[in-house]
């Protein structure tokens, strides 16, 4: 894992879009936030201007700031809404392109409110104020900073020349560093976040990859008891729901301790994974075989009647049968059983009765497919 050294620019190719997803999910509460800040700034001025009015040289400014941090705040609110309703109805593109409209807009306030400063105080707080806060609570890419605080630059050297033209370089000096600092704190502050991130998307995908190995059977491949357990439950409750019918084909391997005896378990395991193979390939996508024992396997067939089953676990016996399994010098088969779930039967039941059925095919010879309930009467075997 590359997380110690993720940082902007650097992130891996195939995390990116997962990445501006998150960037996205960060800048929903964008808007509240600001909306917040704005109106809590004005509410200030309005509190300056009630009981500590000396506190600015002239009126008018007080107002002004009141009126640009309260429109700020209503924009805010409008911009929260509108994309509080395109959040998903639009492409993420233009979603990153309407947020980044925003914070322009925000820097674009706070740098006037500057240069409205300008005209009495060497004041470059509502400048800083606006760079700081925007890197702060938005989540962007490095080069959006960058143009972020360039334009600041820009709006406030505009500014700041129709004012007091003909000025020297040290009233600007302040701008540029404001922006420079606001740009590192951009940076800073979007490393940490793309380094939780990255870390929180490699930890989903070995929390999907551990999930997925907790439910394969690792020397065949095949499903695992626990997944089929679980599987059936699912389809019997959408079974009682659809009443489509639900299948199930137990099968086992016929002879197979001679497998394991004459020729060695690493045979027996190479017969195994065959079998798997051959046996998945008999299936549609939509049927789902499972490891249930040590050589025993399951089919679950959903929306399929008995006699669908029937066919298919025969397809399956033939083609054991006429498969040559690797270095067996003999034929492999396997006996099948096969039942349908009746209404309100259990799990448990089902498979119970599959597997007195595939008892009766191998009481009655191996390498054959018996459905439930199909058993001879002058045999002896466990009751159904
Ligand atoms: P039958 O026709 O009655 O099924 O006879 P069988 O010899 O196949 O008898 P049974 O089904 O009881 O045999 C189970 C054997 O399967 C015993 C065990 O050694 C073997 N077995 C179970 N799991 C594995 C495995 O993972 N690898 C190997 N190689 N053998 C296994
Ligand atoms: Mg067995
Ligand atoms: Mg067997």
């Amino acid at each position: 894992m590359q997380i110690a050294n993720i940082s902007q620019g650097k992130i891996p190719f195939n995390m990116r879009y997962q990445i501006m997803l998150a960037r996205r999910d960060h800048n929903f509460q964008t808007f509240s936030v600001a909306a917040i800040i704005a109106f809590t700034i004005s509410l200030l001025y309005v509190l300056q201007k009630l009981y500590a009015p000396g506190e600015t040289p002239e009126s008018w400014m007080t107002g002004a700031y009141i009126a640009l941090f309260g429109s700020l705040g209503i924009v805010s609110v409008i911009f929260f809404l509108a994309y509080h309703w395109m959040h998903e109805r639009v492409t993420l593109r233009f979603e990153t392109i309407f947020v980044m409209v925003y914070a322009f807009l925000v820097v674009g306030i706070s740098t006037v409110v500057t240069v409205i400063d300008m005209v009495y105080t060497r004041e470059y707080t509502g400048m800083f104020v606006g760079l700081i806060s925007t890197s702060v609570i938005l989540s962007a890419p490095l080069i959006a900073y960058s143009a972020l605080s360039s334009f600041s630059l820009i709006l406030f050297s505009l500014g700041y020349f129709l004012v007091f033209p003909g000025q020297g370089i040290e009233v600007y000096l302040p701008g540029f560093v404001n922006a420079a600092v606001s740009v590192a704190i951009g940076i800073i502050i979007q490393n940490g976040r793309t380094n939780n991130e990255v870390l929180k998307i490699h930890l989903q995908d070995l929390n999907r990859e551990l999930r997925e190995y907790s439910f394969r059977d690792p020397l065949t491949g095949s499903r695992n008891r626990r997944f089929l357990m679980e599987y059936l439950e699912q389809q019997r409750l959408l079974e009682l729901r659809h009443e489509v019918g639900l299948s199930l084909i137990i099968f086992d391997i016929d002879h197979f301790k001679k497998v394991n005896d004459s020729l060695g378990h690493p045979v027996g395991d190479m017969v195994l994974k065959d079998l798997a193979n051959v046996s998945q390939g008999c299936l549609r996508d939509s049927d789902m075989l499972a490891r249930y024992g040590g050589e025993e396997f399951i089919a679950v067939l959903a929306k399929t009647r008995m006699e669908d089953a029937y066919a298919v676990a025969d397809r399956m016996r033939v083609g054991v049968e006429y498969h040559s399994f690797a270095g067996v010098p003999w034929k492999i088969t396997a006996s099948y059983g096969v039942a349908e779930l009746r209404k309100n039967e259990s799990i448990e039941s089902l498979i119970s009765r599959a597997d007195i059925a595939l008892y009766w095919s191998k009481k009655e010879g191996r390498n054959r497919v018996t459905r439930s309930g199909e058993h001879h009467p002058d045999v002896e075997g466990p009751e159904e």
